[in-house]
């Protein structure tokens, strides 16, 4: 690692700082029209701000207790927003950044379906062209906040002939579009529902709609579930945010629980796995900041912090005795940070179990890292070279 932290009196800081004590409590759109909301993106959107400067406004905002952006609209802004920077016309640039910076629209990714989730390629969903229009039909599950949101970046399959990761394409779905219908799927955190299945019967969507070349599906989606990952690699205890070991650590503390020689033996390790990932955390900025390329490690960040972040919540609740078994985030405080819906051990714990699942398994991420980061044999998939339309009918032949 290479790299010293912006000082405190740093020009950009003061700058920042003055601006929001001009403007306390601005509204997301204050924020994105001064780019703030994702500086790094290049004007008109951002500010082309390189790691440190997008270090300091992360810093600043939430010194002076304001939500960032990312938690309101965190896909619309992190990787599927970023990919209309990459493949995105013109046109669309105009019609759906402007909104999703503001976050007065929320977006959703429309990728995982009963038939494909870790094996995506597999989806069965289609979209058939019908003049300047293309029709959607098929099912999509597990889709975080499509009940709440504006805008579904979708993946579908729209030429059955070509092999199963060849034919896709991704189109940016307008949620009011006559034909979908959202039902939530209510889970065991007890809270708002996190997910949702999409139903998609003869949803037109214009064809100006379409991200990136018909076919270029697959290496866009890519793109932005390695994005995502690389985000999660932070010490906190759900998806990388809200409490960390360290936090932990200080409400064990506090109460006098950290006396149990074997809470503190599993505190002990847990602080040592979150120091990991914070320091994984600083080596990923401080390759950006030196200009190099993000790589794969997203992938193993996330391996690390799911299962991290499981046994924190899972440590959490147990060492608050019977009282655990109430939700009453009083019993093991914690820092008075807005962590949203983690700003609670009940809710992490609850959800936890999620985070190994979500954006790729434990063991999607193990192949990935087994072939591509340390080179070992590729997982064999014999229908990968097939046309999808003719999947299945090869075992039968033979
Ligand atoms: C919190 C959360 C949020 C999510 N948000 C979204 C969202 O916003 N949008 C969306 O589209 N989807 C979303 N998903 C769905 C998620 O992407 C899928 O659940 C995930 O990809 C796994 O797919 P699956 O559920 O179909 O399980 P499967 O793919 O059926 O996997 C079942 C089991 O088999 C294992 N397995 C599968 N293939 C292999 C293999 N080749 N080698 C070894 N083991 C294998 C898996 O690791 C897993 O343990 C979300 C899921 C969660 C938990």
């Amino acid at each position: 690692m290479n790299f010293d932290f912006p000082a405190e009196d740093d020009p950009r800081r003061i700058e920042i700082r003055q601006w929001l004590e001009a403007n306390p409590n601005p509204s997301f759109r204050q924020l994105a029209e001064r780019g703030y909301t994702a500086p790094n993106w290049p004007p008109p959107w951002g500010l082309s701000a390189g790691p440190e400067l997008v270090l300091i406004l992360d810093e600043e905002l939430e010194r002076a207790g304001i939500a960032h952006p990312r938690s309101k609209n965190g896909i619309g802004l992190n990787q599927c927003g970023q990919s209309l920077l990459t493949w995105g016309t013109e046109e669309q640039r105009q019609r759906f950044l402007p909104p999703a910076l503001a976050c007065e629209e929320k977006w959703c990714m429309l990728f995982s379906e009963p038939s494909g989730g870790s094996d995506l390629g597999n989806l069965r969903t289609t979209a058939r062209r019908d003049g300047d229009h293309y029709v959607i039909n098929g099912q999509k599950i597990w889709n975080s906040h499509a009940d709440r949101s504006q805008v579904g970046v979708i993946i579908v399959r729209t030429d059955s002939s070509a092999p199963k990761h060849k034919g896709l394409s991704v189109f940016l779905l307008e949620m009011q579009t006559p034909g979908i219908t959202v039902r939530p799927i209510i889970d065991m955190t007890g809270e708002e529902n996190e997910y949702n299945e999409v139903l998609l019967d003869n949803v037109r969507v214009p064809a100006v709609h379409r991200l990136g070349p018909e076919g270029a599906g697959w290496r866009i989606v890519i793109e932005q579930l390695q994005t995502e990952r690389q985000g999660m690699t932070k010490p906190g205890a759900v998806w990388g945010s809200g409490p960390t070991a360290r936090e932990l650590l200080d409400g064990l503390i506090k109460t006098g629980r950290i006396k149990d020689p074997l809470i503190r033996d599993e505190a002990a390790q847990l602080y040592i796995e979150g120091e990991i990932l914070r320091l994984l955390t600083f080596r990923h900025l401080s390759n950006k900041i030196n200009g190099k390329p993000a790589g794969l490690e997203g992938n193993i960040g996330k391996m690390m912090a799911s299962p991290h972040g499981q046994r924190m919540s899972d440590l959490a609740k147990r060492s608050q005795g019977v009282a655990g078994m109430i939700k009453n985030k009083d019993v093991l405080p914690l820092p008075d940070k807005n962590y949203g819906l983690f700003s609670d051990w009940d809710y992490a714990y609850w959800f936890s179990s999620a985070a190994t699942l979500g954006v790729g398994t434990q063991e999607i991420l193990k192949n990935t890292i087994a072939e591509r980061v340390l080179g070992l044999p590729r997982d064999t998939d014999p229908t990968a070279g097939t046309p999808y339309n003719q999947v299945g009918k090869q075992f039968k032949a033979a």
